[in-house]
C-alpha cells in the first residue's frame, strides 16, 4: 500500500515472510494450478470500485463517472528496493496467433512517477471509452502503450470499430507495481455489473459475460471478496452482496465496503448506513466498512486532499459515532491486512500440499512425454532407447527368463515356452496323424482321441485346431493383414485312412512297374513316401506360420511395452514391418519370408526323387518288420534271413514284392519324419524365426537406429511443434512448481 497508508509497524515479521512467500510464489506464475490468496473488488458500475483500490494502493486509477472497466485488472503491488511498474496481458483461451501477439505485450518502466499513473489509467479509460481523442491523448507513451494493449486484447476502442466484438473482454490487464513504499497485494478490479443495455457499447450477452466473469473470481476459495456498494442506493438488495454470499456462505472472506457517504442526504439513509456499520445487519459476517473517496467533480485525482476530506466528514455526525476501525481508508487498509493474513495462513497448508499434487502431476504428465526430440540426436537416442528395452524384453524371452520383467506376467508373452509348446503338438500330431494312410499292422488303440473333425466355423479361424487337442493355447490373429501373402491357411489335419495298405500299394505298384522281375524300381519307393507324406507340406506351412504368427505379436507387444509413444510406435512399426529399401533395412517380411521359403525347401528335399539315409534304426527297423511281417505270411517260406536287397532276394511273388515295398516304406518314413519335423523346428523356426543374424527378432537394434539416417529418424521419432511446445510448457511447470516448494520449506 501506498505512502500514505497507515503503516502498521506492529506487525510481527513472521507475518511479512508469510505473505513474501506468497508473493514469490505468485512471482513464479503458478497461481493458474494452485489458486493463491488475492483480493477481488466487485460491485455496480460506478459504485466505487476503483476508487477504493486507487485508496488501497495508494495509485491512481481512472475515476471519471463515465467510465466503466472492460476488462479485469490485476494489479500485483510488491515491497521491493527498486521501483518498476510492468504492464502485460494474461490472455483468456486465445487462439495460437492471438496468444503470441498477446503475449508479446509487455511494457515496462523502472520508475514510479506518481504523476504519471492517473495518466495511464486515464489512457486507459479513454481507450475503452470512446470515442477518443487521439491529438490530446496520444501525446502520453503510456497512453500508446495502454491502446496497444487494449488493442491486442481485443476490445471495442469505439462504435465503428465495427468487428463486432464485445465491449468487454476475458483477457486480464496486469499491471506490476514494486517499490520500496509498495505493500503486498494483489488486487483484482472486474467490470461493474450492470442490468440495463447501454445500445451501442453493450449488449444482453455482455450483461452475463460480466456476471460471469465476476462469479468466476469471487468462487475461488482463496480470494478475498470486497463487496462495494455505494450508501447511496437499496444497499439490501444489491445484487453483489447476494453473488457473494452463493459464493462464501460461511462469510469468512467477504467484507462489504460502503462508498460516497458524502452523497447520502437523508438522516434515514445516514442511520441505515451507520446500523450496516456497527453490525447490526447480520447478514455478512465480516461486516461493513465506510469510505470516502474523490467525487466524480474533483479531477486533481489528489490523494493528499482526499484523506483531508475523509477525516473531515467522518468528523461529523452521525459518521463519527461509529467504530473507528470501520471507518476510513487507513482502517480498511488494516482490516484487510488482517483479513488477508488470516486467510493465507489458513490457506497456507492447502497450498502447500496442492503444489506437490499438481507438481506430480506435471511430473507424470513430462515423464510421459519421454525426452525431447528436436535433433537428430535427440532422436536416435530416443529410439535408441527403445531399441535396447526391446532387445532386451526378446533377450529374456527367448532365454526364458520370464522374472525379470512384468511383461512376462502374460503367459502369451513367453516366447520360447510357446514355441515349444506348439512344436511338441506339431511333432506328435506329425507322429499321429501326418502319414496319409495307416500302415499294415499299426497299433489302433487311441485313435482319434479328442481329434474329431471340428465344425466348419471353428475350422476357418482356429489356427491352434492343427494341434487338435494337444495344446491348448489360442495362435494369435495379429497382423494377418501385413502378413497375408506369407502365412499359410490354418490346417485341420485329418486321421490317417485306415484300409488295406498292403492293397493299396500293390494297386500302386502294378500301376507303375516296368519290366523288373521279383523286384521293382527304386523309384517305388519316392513314390509311395510322396503320397504317404502328401500331408506334411500344409502341416508344415501351418505350423512355421503358427510359430511365425506367435513371435509377430510378440515383436508387437515388446514395442508397445518399450515405446508408450503411439505416434512414434506407429511410425517405427510401419518402418520395421516394411523396412527401407535403399537403406538397407529388411523389414519383418522379408524376414519372415526367408523362414517360408526355407520349409518350401525342406520339404522339396525330403521329397525329391531320391530317398536318402544312413541312420542304421533304418536297416534295424526294416529287418524288424521282416521278421514280423512273415507271420501272417506264414505260407511263404522262412530262410530266416533279411531281406533288406529285394533284388538279390529269391523270386518273389506280387505279394512278397507288395509287402518288400510296404516294409521299406515304413522304415524309411519313420526315419525322415523324424528328421523333417527335427528340421523344421531346428531350421525354419529356431533358426529363421528366432536366432539368425537377420531374422525377425533382430530388426530392431542399437545397429539399427545406429544405421538410421537423419531423415528415417525425424520421420519415426520427429515432434511437430505442438508436443514440443506442451514438453517446455510442462517442463517450466515443474520447474515452477519446484521452486515453489523450495520456498515454501525455506
Ligand atoms: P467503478 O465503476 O465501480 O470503478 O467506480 P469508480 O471508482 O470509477 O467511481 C465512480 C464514480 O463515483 C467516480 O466519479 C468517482 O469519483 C465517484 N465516487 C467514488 N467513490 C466516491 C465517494 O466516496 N464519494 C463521492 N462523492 N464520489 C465517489
Ligand atoms: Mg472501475
Amino acid at each position: 500500500m501506498g505512502s500514505q497508508s497507515n503503516g502498521q509497524p506492529g506487525q510481527g515479521l513472521g507475518n511479512r515472510a508469510l505473505l513474501d512467500k506468497v508473493d514469490k510464489l505468485r512471482e513464479l506464475g503458478i497461481s493458474h494450478l494452485v489458486p493463491l490468496p488475492q483480493m477481488v473488488v466487485v460491485g455496480d458500475q460506478s459504485s466505487g470500485k476503483s476508487s477504493v483500490l486507487e485508496s488501497l494502493t495508494g495509485f491512481q486509477f481512472p475515476r471519471a463517472a463515465t467510465l466503466c472497466t472492460r476488462h479485469a485488472t490485476e494489479i500485483v503491488c510488491r515491497r521491493e528496493p527498486t521501483e518498476s511498474v510492468v504492464v502485460s496481458i494474461i490472455p483468456h483461451n486465445p487462439s495460437p496467433e492471438r496468444e503470441k501477439l498477446v503475449r508479446g505485450f509487455r511494457r515496462s518502466t523502472d520508475r514510479i512517477v506518481s504523476d504519471d499513473f492517473p495518466k495511464i489509467f486515464e489512457a486507459a479509460s479513454t481507450i475503452i471509452t470512446p470515442p477518443i481523442t487521439p491529438s490530446i491523448t496520444l501525446k502520453s507513451i503510456w497512453l500508446k502503450r495502454i491502446m496497444q494493449a487494449a488493442k491486442v486484447m481485443g476490445i471495442k476502442l469505439s462504435e465503428n470499430d465495427g468487428d463486432g466484438g464485445s465491449a468487454f473482454s476475458l483477457d486480464v490487464l496486469k499491471v506490476e507495481i514494486s517499490g520500496p513504499n509498495a505493500d503486498h497485494l494483489t488486487v483484482i478490479d472486474v467490470p461493474g455489473m450492470f442490468e440495463t443495455v447501454t445500445p451501442g457499447v453493450t449488449t444482453e450477452s455482455d450483461i452475463d459475460l460480466v456476471k460471469n466473469m465476476v462469479k468466476r473470481y469471487i468462487q475461488e476459495s482463496r480470494t478475498i471478496i470486497l463487496a462495494v456498494v455505494p450508501c447511496i442506493v437499496d444497499i439490501a438488495n444489491q445484487k453483489i452482496l447476494r453473488l457473494a454470499a452463493e459464493a462464501d456462505p460461511q462469510g469468512k472472506r467477504t467484507l462489504g465496503v460502503l462508498t460516497k457517504p458524502d452523497l447520502c442526504i437523508e438522516n434515514a439513509t445516514k442511520a441505515v448506513v451507520c446500523d450496516l456499520v456497527n453490525g447490526k445487519r447480520r447478514d455478512l459476517h465480516l461486516g461493513y466498512c465506510v469510505v470516502k473517496n474523490l467525487g466524480a467533480d474533483d479531477v486533481s485525482g489528489n490523494m493528499h486532499r482526499r484523506n483531508q476530506q475523509e477525516q473531515s466528514l467522518f468528523g461529523q455526525a452521525p459518521w463519527n459515532t461509529l467504530p473507528s476501525d470501520r471507518v476510513g481508508v487507513a482502517a480498511l487498509q488494516t482490516r484487510i491486512r488482517h483479513l488477508l493474513m488470516d486467510r493465507t495462513r489458513a490457506e497456507f497448508p492447502f497450498v502447500k500440499s496442492e503444489i506437490m499434487t499438481s507438481l506430480k502431476k506435471s511430473q507424470k504428465l513430462l515423464a510421459d512425454m519421454g525426452a525431447s526430440r528436436s535433433t537428430t540426436d535427440q532422436q536416435r537416442a530416443y529410439v535408441g532407447k527403445v531399441a535396447s528395452n526391446f532387445v532386451t524384453l526378446k533377450n529374456y524371452g527367448l532365454d526364458a527368463y520370464y522374472t525379470r520383467h512384468n511383461f512376462f506376467d502374460d503367459y502369451e508373452m513367453r516366447l520360447i515356452t510357446r514355441i515349444r509348446t506348439i512344436n511338441e503338438a506339431f511333432s506328435l500330431v506329425m507322429h499321429e496323424r501326418g502319414h496319409a494312410r495307416e500302415f499294415e499292422g499299426a497299433s489302433t488303440d487311441g485313435d482319434g482321441k479328442g481329434m474329431d473333425e471340428p465344425d466348419e466355423v471353428l475350422l476357418a479361424g482356429d489356427r491352434s485346431l492343427l494341434y487338435g487337442d494337444k495344446v491348448n493355447l489360442k495362435i494369435p490373429m495379429f497382423g494377418d493383414g501385413d502378413l497375408g501373402d506369407i502365412v499359410s491357411d490354418s490346417y485341420w489335419c485329418a486321421e490317417p485312412e485306415r484300409g488295406d495298405m498292403l492293397q493299396h500299394i500293390q494297386e500302386l505298384y502294378l500301376n507303375s512297374r516296368g519290366y523288373e522281375m521279383g523286384t521293382f524300381s527304386s523309384e517305388m519307393l519316392s513314390r509311395t513316401f510322396k503320397e504317404q507324406g502328401s500331408k506334411w507340406r500344409p502341416m508344415t506351412l501351418a505350423h512355421v506360420s503358427n510359430a511365425l504368427l506367435v513371435v509377430h505379436q510378440f515383436i508387437r507387444r515388446a514395442l508397445e511395452e518399450c515405446c508408450p509413444d503411439s505416434t512414434v510406435r506407429d511410425e517405427l512399426w510401419g518402418f520395421l514391418l516394411y523396412g527401407q529399401e535403399g537403406e538397407g533395412h529388411e523389414g519383418l517380411l522379408g524376414r519372415y519370408a526367408r523362414a517360408m521359403d526355407h520349409v518350401e525347401f525342406l520339404l522339396s528335399v525330403e521329397f525329391q526323387e531320391r530317398a536318402i539315409t544312413h541312420d542304421p534304426r533304418f536297416d534295424e527297423k526294416l529287418s524288424q518288420l521282416k521278421l514280423g511281417g512273415e507271420k501272417p505270411a506264414s505260407e511263404g517260406p522262412d530262410n530266416g534271413q533279411p531281406a533288406q536287397e529285394p533284388e538279390k532276394g529269391p523270386s518273389s511273388s506280387l505279394e512278397d514284392t507288395t509287402r518288400e515295398i510296404h516294409n521299406l516304406l515304413q522304415s524309411y518314413y519313420g526315419i525322415a519324419r523324424s528328421r523333417f519335423i527335427d528340421v523344421v523346428c531346428q531350421q525354419a523356426i529356431d533358426y529363421f524365426l528366432l536366432r539368425a543374424k537377420d531374422g525377425p527378432l533382430e530388426v530392431l537394434s542399437d545397429k539399427v537406429v545406429l544405421n538410421m539416417s537423419a531423415e528415417q529418424l525425424d520421420l519415426i521419432a520427429g515432434e511437430d511443434l505442438a508436443v514440443k511446445e506442451e514438453r517446455e510448457r510442462l517442463a517450466k511447470q515443474v520447474e515452477s512448481l519446484t521452486q515453489a516448494l523450495k520456498i515454501l520449506r525455506t
